[in-house]
């Protein structure tokens, strides 16, 4: 299972759309060893799969408490109106604009290859070891000079 970040990633919708038009390809730290390049399902959890309407304030993202509780109306989350009331911001307990969110699995796909970053100086033995665990080896050169690459500012 490969958790996908809320960075790059805010929903998995984000993911989803990316994955549609170029497919899938994840970094990863360390091969499972029993993962079978064609046949082994990798599922894909995100942590804000489940969004729903905060129960507290009912989505609205604040609600409103009696001002008689001065311990918050103090607070800088706590507006206190001229009603009697407090109107409390939501956020300070996980709640967004209203939604709260929970982890889940929401996608899964088999990997079609898994390649694997080695050195010039990797040998056809060490090579040969990685293609029958089914990854293939990708030689990475170092540049003897500096490479100046055309990059041009975009505005
Ligand atoms: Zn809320």
């Amino acid at each position: 299972m490969l958790w996908i970040g809320g960075q790059f990633y805010p929903t998995p919708a984000d993911f989803n759309r990316e994955a549609n038009s170029v497919g899938v390809s994840r970094r990863i730290t360390a091969t499972p060893k029993d993962l079978v390049v064609g046949e082994t399902w990798v599922y894909l959890a995100h942590r804000e799969a489940i969004a729903k309407t905060c129960p507290a304030c009912k989505g609205r993202g604040v609600f409103t408490v009696e001002s008689d509780q001065e311990d918050i109306a103090g607070e800088e989350w706590a507006t206190l109106l001229g009603s009697g009331e407090v109107v409390v911001d939501c956020a300070q307990d996980g709640c967004r604009d209203g939604m709260r969110f929970a982890p889940a699995i929401f996608s899964a796909f088999i990997p079609t290859a898994i390649e694997q970053v080695v050195a010039e100086d990797c040998s056809e033995e060490e090579a040969e070891k990685l293609r029958k665990r089914g990854i293939e080896p990708v030689i990475v050169k170092r540049a003897d000079e500096d490479v100046e690459l055309p990059i041009e500012p975009v505005e």
